[in-house]
């Protein structure tokens, strides 16, 4: 166990420092964070040659807890286990108390397991790295992250702590100055912005109910109204908690090794729907994250670089869905016949049917050799897995609803299946393994317009619903719920909604037999995407106003978020770069891919690096 207490002070480095930076870094959650990591790790490398630097911290709440903050509810979980969670990216490196992550973290703080409650106790179960921790606890073990940072800054870093919100800020001298809400200023040379999804989901108005936080539904929803949650991903099964587990109902394992649920009563009824009429995936249970040891066998990175660029070397616009996607559809369906083979006959096996599938794909017989293995192995199309829903359409209510259970029970079963070998999983699991391929085929303008377009609405989520789904237990709860009827998912893909000031009509679309319900509310569990030309936020609404920031775009089309350079400054109204603005996090999805995560190694060591190029550069580190 790592005894948190017992490691002292590691840094100190002399003082003999020749300059100094300034710097500021808005918004100081998870990702505010891991660039204030850098920064000090930077810092830390760059010793006695190293400038005399001063990060002013931005954040009116607890610094580095971000949305984790607060007293939330322990049913509120995350959705990764707490193995794969640390603040400090690269653990070879770790020598000092840093270098703790989140399981050795809680472990050292004393957090057990009290049925469904992690309590600072000795009564209860261990936690086990695979656990899916409450985010609460994230939040403990940001800000804890911050304090230890702050404590153990070597002498030539200084960070002072604004409590309070960023307005604006402006250009004056050569510097940029930040205006802060509590009347001062800080000037600085370079500012970091990582203010999250900063424009709030809307708070909803008559029937319409916001998702967060989730207390608001207590006050707005009364035992045995009529509620539709919009939306079937991670946002509405925190809505589900809420109003069963948050309800006091609670969930028994059968003998047959089902759940099941026992309501309090205190239960509104609640109907799902989305787009695609399908939940989120389950994540495999006792996996580890693939992305250090995966290697692609259609997605190379030779044939990713030839699908980046022309002939000339130049970065090409590409066309996802007819170039990218079926090299990742490849590379599934090699996973899972690959994963297949080697549950029939070990290493050798799988590695044999994986060579002869990257060989038949570069030979363009992929399909016959596909063929050849289906006969072995049975059946996998990829793309229908994917794409689950599209164009479904089904005789009634009953029979879209009975599709919903099927596909998540199968889900479930390949989720549970032992030791994480499920050749299925293993085929999803390439999704998060190329995350950063993807990223380095569509980021910055690499699609053309219409397939950025395409990427945005059809597919970008379709990917997120595989490889960004809850824990397993959770998909089982909600099939609990759909047994003992509290749950229902009855309209079949993307119905018709229609608000009215008192309550929320909605028809199905794809059902021959129609289905039309009314609702007293209707609970929004989606996520806007943040934007600059539409923010609530008053410091980006003015950059935006200044014309210091603007729409992300491609061929003269502005497509919201905010554009930036490959090297993460804003592009102004004119096409001017702002050289000392540093964007990051969910505010750049758009230009970028998959920001809303919480930094840590593996699949998630992305924020660091970009972070850490964002900070050589401030500290003008030669590389
Ligand atoms: C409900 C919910 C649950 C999620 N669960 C998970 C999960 O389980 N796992 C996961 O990996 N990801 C999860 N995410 C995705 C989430 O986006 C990231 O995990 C993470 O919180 C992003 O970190 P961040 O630092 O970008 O943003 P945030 O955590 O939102 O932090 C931004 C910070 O900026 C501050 N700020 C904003 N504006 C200003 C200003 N003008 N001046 C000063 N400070 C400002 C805010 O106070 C806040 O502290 C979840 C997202 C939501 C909304």
């Amino acid at each position: 166990m790592v005894t948190l207490l017992e490691r002292g002070k590691t840094h100190r480095t002399p003082a003999r420092t020749t300059s100094t930076v300034d710097v500021a870094i808005v918004g100081m959650g998870p990702w505010g964070l891991a660039a204030l990591e850098r920064l000090v790790s930077g810092a830390i490398e760059l010793g006695e040659g190293g400038p005399d630097l001063t990060v002013h911290v931005v954040e009116p709440s607890v610094p580095g807890s971000g949305l984790y903050g607060g007293d939330q509810p322990d049913y509120l979980i995350l959705n990764t286990p707490c193995g794969q969670h640390s603040m400090y990216p690269f653990p070879e490196r770790a020598r000092c108390r840093l270098g703790v992550g989140f399981y050795d973290w809680a472990v050292a703080t004393g957090y057990r397991w009290v049925a469904d409650r992690c309590e600072v106790t000795t009564e209860g179960r261990a936690i086990t790295p695979d656990d899916f921790l409450p985010r609460r606890l994230m939040g403990e073990y940001l800000a804890w992250f911050y304090r230890v940072l702050v404590a153990e800054m070597p002498d030539n870093v200084r960070i002072v702590h604004h409590r309070t919100t960023a307005s604006d800020i402006v250009e004056r001298d050569g510097y940029e100055v930040v205006l802060l809400d509590d009347g001062s200023v800080v000037r600085v040379e370079h500012v970091i912005l990582t203010t999250g999804q900063t424009q709030k989901p809307s708070q909803g108005s008559g029937p319409v109910l916001a998702p967060y936080p989730v207390e608001g539904l207590d006050a707005a929803i009364e035992p045995g109204a009529r509620v539709v949650v919009r939306g079937m991903g991670l946002v509405a099964i925190d809505m589900v908690c809420a109003l069963t587990l948050g309800r006091g109902g609670t969930f028994l394992r059968a003998p047959d090794g089902r759940l099941r649920y026992v309501a309090s009563g205190a239960e509104p009824e609640i109907a799902l729907f989305s787009r695609s009429g399908h939940a989120y995936c389950a994540k495999p249970m006792g996996s580890a994250d693939p992305t250090e040891h995966y290697e692609p066998r259609i997605c190379t990175p030779e044939a990713i670089a030839e699908l980046r660029f022309d002939e000339d070397g130049r970065r090409r616009q590409v066309d996802a869905r007819a170039e990218l996607l079926p090299m990742l559809l490849a590379e599934m369906t090699t996973s899972f016949y690959a994963e297949s083979a080697r549950l029939a006959g070990g290493e050798a096996c799988a590695a044999e049917i994986a060579v002869r599938l990257a060989d038949a794909w570069l030979e363009g017989r992929f399909e016959a050799e596909v063929d050849r293995a289906e006969g072995r192995f049975g059946r996998f199309d990829a793309a229908s897995h994917l794409f689950v829903g599209e164009g479904e359409t089904f005789a009634d209510s009953a029979a879209a609803e009975a599709r919903v259970v099927q596909v998540i029970a199968d889900d479930v079963a390949e989720a549970l299946a032992p030791g994480g070998r499920s050749p299925v999983k293993s085929a999803y699991e390439v999704l998060r393994a190329l995350r950063d391929v993807v990223r380095s085929v569509v980021e910055f303008g690499g699609l053309t317009l219409a397939s950025h377009r395409d990427f945005q609405e059809h597919i970008r989520n379709r990917i997120t619903r595989m490889v960004a789904g809850p824990p397993v237990e959770r998909c089982e709860q909600l099939l609990a719920l759909i047994e003992a009827g509290v749950v229902r998912v009855p309209f079949g893909p993307a119905p018709i909604v229609m608000i009215e000031p008192d309550g929320v009509t909605v028809r199905s679309r794809a059902l021959a037999r129609p289905r039309t319900e009314r609702f007293e509310h209707l609970v929004l569990a989606h996520l806007d995407h943040p934007t600059v030309h539409a923010s609530a936020s008053p410091m980006l609404a003015s950059l935006h106003r200044k014309g210091r920031v603007r729409q992300f775009r491609i061929d003269g089309e502005d497509l919201g978020s905010i554009d930036l350079t490959a090297e993460f400054h804003p592009i102004g109204s004119d096409g001017r770069v702002q050289e000392r603005l540093w964007v990051f996090g969910a505010l750049s999805e758009g230009p970028r891919y998959f920001t809303a995560y919480i930094p840590s190694p593996a699949s998630r060591v992305r924020a660091f690096v970009d972070a850490g190029l964002c900070c050589e550069q401030i500290l003008e580190v030669e590389r």
